[in-house]
């Protein structure tokens, strides 16, 4: 099928052929001129099968018409992160260059005055989180009167990320008669039965995920020691054997602390690296964003809350700093590289300490990861290799809060588990108080003056792109200016507490018990 045969507008069209895109893909195909329709859609699609582009275009064409009043926006489009909302923000330009609809990016951490004032002007589209497009509402910024086209992006995330009260708060505000688009990357029957809640007869549209990660990349593993300088020592070890094929790679980490802490161990040795996690003020989060895809960052060494969703194609390889404590994060981490058919690398670095999210993740994917004897070396035997076989992505149906990977801090010689077990172990252990994760309310208090307090810092500099460069740049953001130093961890923690904020922190607040620092004499994990 062409694109031209799913009914849209020229203009439409011509941008297309600019992009340079040739065919629709199946949720486009399926779901563009249901959209046309006027009907409402409860989609299946994962981010990377053209959704965006699926919902996009046709609001596109349906908003062509008319003029957003003051403050009363025509249609309004629901993200559970901001940099997914800014994504879809960017689709609206690229799609809609050559018509003339007026959009705004409602998300925490951006200036709410700015906001207020874009507004005011009136917009077609509102691209918005949750928490601030409420809080906005609630000061009277916004009607939702003539809102008659909604669009609810990637509900099970906003499910999981604990968003779905207020997403129906603010459904409840729109108008009855409206088109409703529901859009979810499983439909479990609880996501199902709340999109039966915000839809007319929809029409449902599925296609499958994209292709397994596990078909396109190659998974190794590396064992180290649990001392933080050693597993730094590894990563490196890992990079310098890689740098030949590497053209960009995220490294992640569970723990936003650590993601500083290894952020700024790299840049010390001379590494084109940058940070990106929650606590970065929103405009350096897009800056960093926007050097990595422009190839100015070689290295981002992030927090899954901050990368998730992400749509960078050209990324050639991840690195696991850490093994994440909830497995599915492993499925979307390493599905970060190997997109679009491409090939790519996954390394992991794990200790005696992961024992039990190795189970667990063993169980998800199907199978063990092949180990390196060393960074660079010959893989070791292992008992049933990854390689080739179908990862199988299981989402859970409980919540995954910020307290899981706050509970990431090693404790003992764990014995395998099961995954939920380890997960009500370490949600129990984490002892974090239940305001954390109503924490969507603080972003959406990000004030003005978090925003002057990032644009006072010093702005990012261009690196040469070397391996060897100077490690003598200027930090770019709040994290960066931390106390954290090689060995150490930062117990510097924010006045008030975002969603994704709460992803990293400790379970004991910013005091760290020396137990967890105590390195382990290496005679002692020697089996
Ligand atoms: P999404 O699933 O919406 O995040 O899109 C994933 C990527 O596919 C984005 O980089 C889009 O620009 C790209 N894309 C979407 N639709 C098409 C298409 N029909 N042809 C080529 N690329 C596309």
């Amino acid at each position: 099928m062409k694109f031209d045969e799913l009914g849209l507008r020229a203009e439409t069209l011509r941008a297309l052929t600019d992009l340079g895109y040739e065919t629709p893909t199946p949720i486009q195909e399926k779901a563009i001129p249901v959209v046309l329709m006027g009907r409402d859609v409860m989609g299946v699609a994962q981010t990377g099968t053209g959704k965006t582009a699926g919902f996009t275009l046709p609001m596109i064409d349906i908003l062509a018409e008319g003029r957003g009043r003051a403050r009363m926006p025509r249609s309004l489009i629901l993200e559970p992160t901001r940099e997914l909302a800014a994504q879809v923000a960017e689709s609206f330009d690229r799609y809609g260059k050559y018509h003339r609809l007026t959009k705004a990016l409602l998300i925490g951490g951006e200036s709410v005055k700015d906001q207020q004032a874009v507004l005011q002007r009136g917009v077609d589209v509102l691209i918005a989180t949750p928490g601030r497009l409420l809080d906005l509402f609630e000061r009277g910024q916004i009607l939702l009167a003539d809102t008659k086209l909604l669009v609810i992006d990637e509900a099970d995330r906003m499910l999981d990320m604990g968003f779905m009260p207020d997403v129906e708060r603010i459904v409840n505000l729109l108008p009855p008669l409206r088109q409703t688009l529901f859009f979810s990357a499983t439909m479990a029957p609880e996501i199902r039965k709340l999109g039966n809640k915000f839809l007319h007869n929809p029409k449902e549209v599925s296609v499958a995920p994209p292709a397994s990660p596990a078909q396109t990349v190659t998974q190794r593993m590396l064992r180290t020691h649990t001392d933080p300088k050693s597993k730094r020592a590894a990563l490196r070890g890992l990079l310098d054997a890689e740098m030949d094929s590497l053209t960009s790679a995220l490294i992640f980490c569970n723990r936003k602390r650590d993601v500083d802490v290894v952020y700024k161990s790299l840049k010390r040795h001379g590494y084109n690296a940058e940070a990106l996690h929650g606590d970065m003020a929103q405009p350096a989060r897009m800056e960093t964003l926007r050097r990595f895809k422009n190839d100015e960052i070689r290295l981002l060494v992030c927090s899954d809350v901050a990368a998730r969703g992400l749509d960078i194609p050209r990324v050639s390889h991840v690195f696991n700093f850490d093994v994440p404590v909830n497995s599915e994060d492993y499925v979307h981490r390493i599905g970060r590289t190997g997109r679009a058919g491409r090939s790519g690398k996954a390394f992991m670095l794990a200790t005696r300490d992961d024992e039990k999210l190795l189970a667990s993740l063993y169980k998800l994917i199907g199978g063990n990861i092949q180990e390196l004897d060393s960074p660079g070396g010959e893989t070791v035997e292992t008992p049933a290799v990854l390689e080739g076989a179908e990862a199988k992505p299981r989402r859970s149906r409980k919540r995954r809060s910020g307290r899981d990977e706050a509970a990431a801090e090693p404790r003992g010689r764990p014995t395998p588990r099961s995954e939920p077990a380890a997960v009500a172990e370490a949600v129990e252990a984490a002892e974090l108080p239940a305001e954390e994760t109503q924490a969507e309310e603080l972003e959406a208090q990000a004030t003005e003056a978090e925003v002057a307090q990032a644009a006072d810092k010093p702005k990012a500099t261009r690196s040469d792109g070397k391996r060897k460069a100077a490690a003598s740049k200027a930090p770019q953001n709040k994290a960066s200016e931390g106390k954290a130093s090689e060995g150490k961890a930062s117990g510097s923690k924010p006045a008030g507490r975002k969603r994704d904020e709460a992803v990293g922190e400790t379970p004991f607040g910013d005091h760290v018990p020396a137990f967890i620092l105590r390195e382990v004499p290496a005679a002692v994990l020697e089996h």
